[in-house]
């Protein structure tokens, strides 16, 4: 209604501006009544923004007043700094939301919002900030607030962008923030490009432009007042490192900005930007390999991580048995070259289908977990003990003869808990079988181990029969 009520008002009329300062006053009052009433936990955040959106609107009324009293509206003029006050203000509030919102630091996000701000800030210093500074019909304080604008502008885009990658809740009231603040620079670029090309819009775009503004006072109060605002300051980790096919197109644009304006200005033969465009180049080159520095960096950290999952037994956290099924060869080719012995056992719970039938699964998985750390207690440190499946475990013993195996095995049976016990068939090398020979051995063993009653140690016979 605030917009279509707008558009209906004589373009430039005394009531086109009340209802423009009316309605972000009423915006910032909206914010001040939700920050009261519904007392979110960053009511500095929503302050600041109350701040800067009725500082914006008072403007309006300034240069109203200005014209009123017959002064000349020239430029700056103390407009300006009403209008100005929304950059600090809504800068500083979404700053301190976005620490807040942050469950940790995120390089990734933080180095793809410069990359896009980059970009967008070498336009915006080639189309606006160098005009704006080199305009010689303004004084100094005036290329100071012509160049604030673009400024504040891209100061703004940046930390839209930083917040749109960072962590935190994406509600309703999220979603609200971001509306606005693209409303805002959405109209503040078209005002640029509109005073660039010295352009002079009719009554009606003229409204729709100025309509826009309203919009962004709005959304910003929208998002005070709707009830999802509590949940705003929750923080949630970030998103994943990787980029979305959408931001690496948005990245991939933002890197090519300089290039497509050094080709533009040599095609028209006005090459006038090579330092800005040398030195926004560079940036952002250096931005990408840093960014594709961290993507390996974290490639190498899942691929360590996949690594030791590929080897991890997931309910005992002992190797499993393809861990085992490369450390046997590889002991016994120790055992080959240095001549030690080495000794092998497979351990089997006794009954302990019965003992899951007895006391359920997740007891059953508890005994499973409770037995590989009390076992992993009782072996030496050279020992390698592993989930060879099911309730089936295998210990590595190197430079253990059968005497201190039998040893080792025994003790590590007594220490079973829950008064729970094993079976368990032992071998030492015989010299020359191989891997699967010595299993197929102690596996014979364990068999006997088992038909002898249970709960005991049964050694292999040195050849298989
Ligand atoms: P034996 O004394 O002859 O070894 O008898 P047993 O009951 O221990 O042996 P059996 O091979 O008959 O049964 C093994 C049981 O181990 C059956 C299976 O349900 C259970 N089991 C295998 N893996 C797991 C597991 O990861 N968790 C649980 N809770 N049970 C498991
Ligand atoms: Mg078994
Ligand atoms: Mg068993």
């Amino acid at each position: 209604m605030a917009f279509a009520g707008f558009l209906l008002v004589p373009d430039g009329s005394n009531l086109q501006l009340i209802w423009q300062v009316t309605v972000g006053w009423y915006a910032a009052a909206m914010i001040v009544g939700a920050v009261r009433h519904r007392r979110p936990p960053m009511a500095a955040v929503w302050w600041l923004v109350a701040v800067g959106v009725a500082g914006n609107a008072s403007g309006i009324l300034v240069e109203f007043m200005l014209t009123r009293t017959g002064t000349e509206v020239g430029f700056p003029s103390w407009a300006d700094a009403a209008y100005l006050s929304l950059y600090p203000a809504v800068a500083a509030g979404l700053l301190l939301m976005i620490r807040r919102r942050s469950a940790e630091r995120d390089w990734s996000g933080i180095v793809d919002a410069t990359t896009l701000t980059t970009g967008m800030g070498l336009l915006a210093w080639i189309f606006m900030i160098k005009p704006a500074a080199s305009d010689p019909s303004i004084g100094l304080l005036g290329h100071i607030v012509s160049v604030a604008y673009p400024v504040g502008d891209v100061v703004l885009l940046a930390i839209t962008v930083r917040m749109m990658l960072a962590g935190g809740a994406r509600n309703v009231s999220f979603r609200l923030i971001c509306a606005a603040l693209m409303t805002f620079l959405g109209g503040g670029t078209a005002w640029a490009v509109i005073n660039q090309a010295g352009w002079e819009p009719g009554p009606f775009p003229h409204a729709v432009l100025a309509d826009v503004f309203l919009a962004g006072y709005l959304a910003f109060a929208a998002g005070a007042v709707h009830p999802d605002v509590r949940a705003l300051s929750r923080a949630v980790a970030p998103r994943p490192a990787r980029p979305s096919r959408s931001l690496l197109v948005l990245l991939m644009a933002a890197s090519l900005i300089g290039p497509g304006l050094l080709i533009v200005e040599a095609v028209r033969h006005q090459v006038t930007d090579t330092l800005a465009i040398g030195l926004g180049c560079a940036a952002l080159f250096l931005l990408v390999v840093t960014r594709m520095s961290q993507l390996v960096k974290q490639l190498d950290l899942q691929t360590q991580r996949v690594r030791e999952l590929a080897v991890t037994d997931e309910l005992t956290g002992l190797p499993n048995r393809r861990a085992w099924n490369t450390e046997l060869p590889r002991a016994i080719e120790r055992a080959r070259r240095t001549g030690e012995p080495l000794a092998v056992a497979i351990i089997d719970l006794d009954h302990f289908k019965q003992f899951n039938d007895a006391y359920g699964h997740p007891a059953g998985d508890l005994l499973l977990k409770e037995a590989a750390a009390v076992w992993t207690g009782n072996v030496r440190s050279g020992d390698h003990l592993a989930r060879y499946g099911g309730e089936e475990f295998v210990l590595l013993m190197p430079d253990a003869t059968a005497e201190r195996a039998r040893e080792i095995v025994d003790r590590m049976r007594r220490a079973t808990p829950l008064g729970q016990t094993f079976s368990a068939g032992l071998a030492t090398w015989n010299g020359n079988e191989a891997s699967d020979e010595l299993i197929a051995r102690v596996d014979t063993a364990l068999y006997e181990a088992k038909d002898a009653g249970r709960n005991c140690i049964t050694e292999a016979a040195a050849y298989a029969s």
